[in-house]
């Protein structure tokens, strides 16, 4: 079935009737199915998420379902016989459905391209309650299965409307595709064997390994060219096995189930493609097509493209990364790469040098710990405690030391987990019991605690539990903590357990 969309490409509402309505499921990625608005469009990972909507029938459809590459529309579909906007409702379709005809009129008579795709009105005034989004639409044989938001009853009369932002971008998008395909076919024999509408550029696979600077620029240019030539772009319908199909007409196949005749995409004097899609009336709607790059494969280059409204968003979003750049990096666009290469040299020679500059002051700290260490072994049976900073600083240090076992606590707010192990290292005796601390007082933080295997195993846990962190470990506990400020609380529950432990011993 061809639909209302395909006969109709710059339609943007439509009344039509309700002929089936049933409860579904929608597979929506995360970007869509979010409510908070906080699209993750970047993200490429984004799962699936499953959605409770309606399965709608109509009559046709102006929104177009997925299909020759092209995503499917998104809009609204509101009913008629709302009476508490059929007032609006009926100026808004006026609106929207008139201005793109219009401007097909006014380009025939030379007017400027710009007023051409005029987005739709959206209807502001809407009582809400009466329209469904829609979520997707997709196509099973000849049907066009709308997912919505809400239900209808069948037989009501409704308005659809399309994303006219969304649908447009696609239409220049592929269309583009059609013109580039044909060209680079007859240019270098580059066939194409598929193509990607993506979320923000779109690529063609050519069947080459490989497509040279001066190829690309060529093919570049050419394809310009036919857009600045503003060339019309027709669409005729035949049967199936009508033998003009036969005569020089791209295709890469029908869908298998695919009912009643098929479309053939033309650019005039340019290429005829057997396409369902939708697309621009005349090339110099695409406004301009940009390649951007060319990826060589084994055996297929896929080659990246924008045209259109994508170009100039594309080139809007490359401006303002540019002038924050520029903010930052405090020299011209075309110092960017050599400032940031230097940077990144002298960032690694920096880390280089903090890291090591951290193990000697571990060694030292480890060392400066033993010599005290050492010289508390004068007083055996006094037990003796030292804290020389305080919580708030940058580094503590304490130490508790009786017949059985010295303790040694210490934190260091800007050390790693490095440093750390550094301290163990050069604290190489297994007779102390090592609290070793670094990191910020609230947030995250590391914790390694080392010595006696015996004293590890009962303490290292609850001290981890004090900092609110998780580790493991049998004679090294180390662990990630959360509440660094409550260092001397843990402290005070070492000490307790060593007390008890001496006085009962
Ligand atoms: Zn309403
Ligand atoms: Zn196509």
């Amino acid at each position: 079935m061809v639909f209302y969309c395909q006969r109709n490409c710059f339609a943007t509402s439509y009344k039509t009737v309700v002929v089936a309505c049933k409860k579904s499921k929608v597979q929506l990625a995360a970007s869509e199915a979010a409510t908070d608005g906080k699209q993750k469009s970047n993200n490429k990972k984004q799962k699936a998420k499953e959605i409770e909507c309606y399965e709608v029938l109509f009559e046709d459809t102006v929104l177009f379902p997925e299909g020759g590459g092209q995503p499917d529309d998104r809009g609204t579909v509101q009913l008629q016989s709302c009476t508490q906007c059929s007032n609006n409702t009926a100026n808004s379709e006026e609106k929207s459905s008139s201005a793109p005809t219009s401007g097909l009129n006014n380009l025939r008579n030379g007017a400027h391209p710009e007023d051409l795709l005029t987005e739709c009105a959206s209807n502001k005034e809407c009582c809400r309650s009466c329209t469904a989004n829609v979520l997707r639409v997709t196509r099973r044989g000849g049907e066009a299965v709308h997912y919505l938001d809400k239900a209808f009853d069948v037989g009501s009369e409704v308005l659809q409307r399309v994303d006219w932002t969304r649908r447009k971008e696609h239409m220049q998008q592929h269309s583009a595709q059609h013109l580039i395909t044909a060209i680079a076919d007859s240019l270098y024999g580059f066939a194409t064997i598929s193509w990607n509408l993506g979320l923000h550029t779109s690529s063609i696979e050519l069947n080459t390994n490989a497509v040279s600077a001066d190829q690309l620029q060529e093919l570049e240019t050419r394809v310009n060219a036919v857009v600045a030539a503003a060339v019309a772009v027709t669409v005729q319908e035949y049967e199936l096995d009508d033998p003009q199909l036969d005569q020089g007409i791209r295709s890469r196949g029908l869908p298998a189930d695919h009912v009643g005749g098929v479309r053939v995409v033309s650019i005039t004097g340019v290429d005829s493609n057997m396409c369902c899609g939708t697309h621009v009336a005349n090339t110099a709607q695409l406004q301009a097509i940009k390649l951007l790059c060319v990826e060589g494969g084994k055996q297929t280059t896929l080659l990246t493209f924008l045209a259109g409204d994508r170009l100039l968003r594309y080139l809007s979003d490359c401006h303002s990364r540019q002038r924050s750049l520029h903010a930052l990096l405090n020299t011209n666009p075309e110092n960017f790469v050599s400032i940031v290469q230097k940077t990144q040299v002298s960032l690694k020679v920096a880390e280089k040098t903090s890291k090591e500059a951290l193990r000697d002051l571990a060694s030292a700290e480890a060392h400066l710990f033993m010599l005290s260490s050492n010289r508390g072994e004068q007083q055996r049976n006094i037990d003796k405690e030292s804290t020389t900073d305080a919580l708030t600083s940058d580094v503590q240090r304490c130490m508790l030391q009786n017949s059985e076992t010295r303790l040694w606590c210490h934190h260091r707010r800007l050390a790693d987990m490095d440093y750390l192990n550094a301290l163990v290292s050069s604290c190489d005796d297994q007779g102390v019991l090592k609290i070793l601390t670094a990191g910020e007082e609230k947030g995250p933080g590391l914790l390694v605690i080392d010595g006696p295997p015996d004293l590890v195993g009962v303490l290292a846990p609850q001290v981890c539990s004090v900092l609110e962190g998780k580790g493991g470990g049998r004679s090294r506990f180390t662990g990630k903590v959360t509440a660094l400020y409550r260092r001397e609380m843990a402290y005070k529950l070492v000490r307790d357990y060593l007390h008890n432990l001496h006085t009962a011993s």
